[in-house]
C-alpha cells in the first residue's frame, strides 16, 4: 500500500528522533519538519528532508497523514496540542503526569470536531511504563505497583543543579536503589519512602573561585528536588562533563507483585535500558503514528491515549501475519 505520510512538529531531541525512526520503517515516509524558528536554522538529520515554518502547516493538510508533535510539555504542547489536532492526526508524547486528564479534554474537543484521531502522552513514561502498569494491575488485583526509573539522566534536575550559584555546569542521574529493587523483584512487598527507592547523584562543574562545599550543601538540601534523596555530588572538569556525559540515557522498571492465592505469589516485570531516551520515545511515537493513521480510517476519532490502542496496530504487520508469526 501507500506510505504514511509524516510531518514533524518542532525539532529538538525528539524531532531528531522521529527522523531517524521514520528512516528505521519503510511503510513511512517524512513530509517534511515544521519550526517555529526560521527554517534555515534548523538542520534535518535525513539528507534533503524538508524544513517550513510552522504557519505553512495548515496549507499542508491534505500531504499529512498524521502529525507528530515533538515540543515541550511544558510550555509547547498546552498550546500546540489542540491547537494542531483541530487539522491534523496527531501523536505526542506530553508527560506532565498531574496535567494529563486535563490536557485529554484540552485536546479531544477540537479533535472531534474536526473528525480527527489525536493520541497524546505516548512515549515510555508515560507510555508503555503505562501500559505495564494497567496490566499488572489487572492480571494481579491483588498486589502492589513499583516503578523505578534510572539509571536516567533527568533534565529538570540538571537544570536544577545549573542554577545553583558557584556551578558552571552540570548533569543529574536518577539511579534506582538495588536493594529496594531486589526485595520487590523477591515477591515482597514493601512500603518504600522516596529515599528508599531513589538517589541522585551529580556531576558539577564549579566556577573559577567557587566553593565545592556551599555548592554541595546548596545541591542536597534543594527543596523538591533533592531533600529527600539521597544525592552524591562529584566535581569533574567542563572536558569530563563534555567527554562522558554528553548522552541521554534513561530507563527503568515496572514490577508488579501480587498473589493468585494464599500460596502462591506471582511477580510481573517490565524493564527498559535506553541508550537515547529521545531516540526510544521517537520509535514508540512514530509506532503509534501508525495505529493513529488505521485508527483514524475506521472512523475512530478523538483524543486517546496508550491504552485505548491494540497492541496489532502499532505493527506494520497485518492482523493475518501476526496471528500465525506471533501467537
Ligand atoms: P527539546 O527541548 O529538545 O525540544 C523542544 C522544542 O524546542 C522543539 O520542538 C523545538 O521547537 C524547540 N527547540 C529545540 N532545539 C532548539 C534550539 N536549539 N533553539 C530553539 N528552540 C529549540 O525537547 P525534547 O525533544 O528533548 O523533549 C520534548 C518533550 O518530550 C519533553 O518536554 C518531554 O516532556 C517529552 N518526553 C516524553 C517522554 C515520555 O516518555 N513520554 C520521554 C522523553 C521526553 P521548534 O523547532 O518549533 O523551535
Amino acid at each position: 500500500g501507500q506510505a504514511i505520510r509524516i510531518g514533524i512538529a518542532g525539532h529538538g531531541n525528539l524531532g531528531r528522533g522521529v527522523e531517524a525512526a521514520i528512516a528505521r520503517n519503510p511503510d513511512m515516509e517524512l513530509v517534511g519538519i515544521y519550526t517555529r524558528r526560521p527554517p534555515e536554522q534548523v538542520q534535518p538529520v535525513t539528507a534533503g528532508a524538508a524544513v517550513f515554518g510552522m504557519d505553512a502547516l495548515a496549507q499542508h493538510a491534505d500531504r499529512i497523514d498524521v502529525l507528530i508533535l515533538c515540543g515541550g510539555s511544558k510550555e509547547d504542547l498546552p498550546q500546540q496540542g489542540p491547537e494542531l489536532a483541530a487539522l491534523f492526526n496527531t501523536v505526542d508524547s506530553f508527560d506532565t503526569h498531574a496535567r494529563i486528564p486535563e490536557y485529554f479534554a484540552a485536546v479531544d474537543a477540537p479533535a472531534r470536531a474536526n473528525g480527527k484521531t489525536a493520541l497524546i502522552s505516548a512515549g515510555w513514561d508515560p507510555g508503555m511504563f503505562s501500559i505495564n502498569r494497567v496490566i499488572g494491575e489487572a492480571l494481579l488485583p491483588e498486589g502492589a505497583t513499583y516503578t523505578f526509573w534510572g539509571k536516567g539522566l533527568s533534565q529538570g534536575h540538571s537544570d536544577a543543579i545549573r542554577r545553583v550559584p558557584g556551578v558552571a555546569g552540570g548533569v543529574q542521574y536518577t539511579l534506582p536503589v538495588e536493594e529496594a529493587v531486589e526485595r520487590v523483584r523477591s515477591g515482597e512487598r514493601p512500603e518504600l519512602t522516596t529515599r528508599e527507592k531513589h538517589r541522585r547523584d551529580c556531576y558539577v562543574v564549579l566556577k573559577e573561585g567557587a566553593d565545592a562545599e556551599a555548592v554541595r550543601e546548596a545541591i542536597v538540601t534543594m527543596p523538591h528536588y533533592f531533600d529527600e534523596y539521597d544525592t552524591t555530588v562529584n566535581f569533574i572538569s567542563a572536558e569530563e562533563l563534555r567527554r562522558d556525559h554528553a548522552a541521554m540515557p534513561h530507563g527503568g522498571f515496572v514490577i508488579r507483585s501480587g498473589n493468585t492465592s494464599v500460596e502462591n505469589a506471582q511477580v510481573i516485570e517490565y524493564g527498559l535500558k535506553l541508550g537515547s531516551n529521545p531516540e526510544f520515545t521517537s520509535s514508540v511515537l512514530v509506532a503509534y503514528a501508525r495505529a493513529v493513521h488505521r485508527m483514524h480510517q475506521q472512523g475512530d476519532v478523538g483524543a486517546k491515549t496508550v491504552f485505548d490502542v491494540a497492541p496489532g496496530l502499532l505493527s506494520p504487520k497485518s492482523a493475518e501475519q501476526l496471528r500465525a508469526e506471533q501467537l
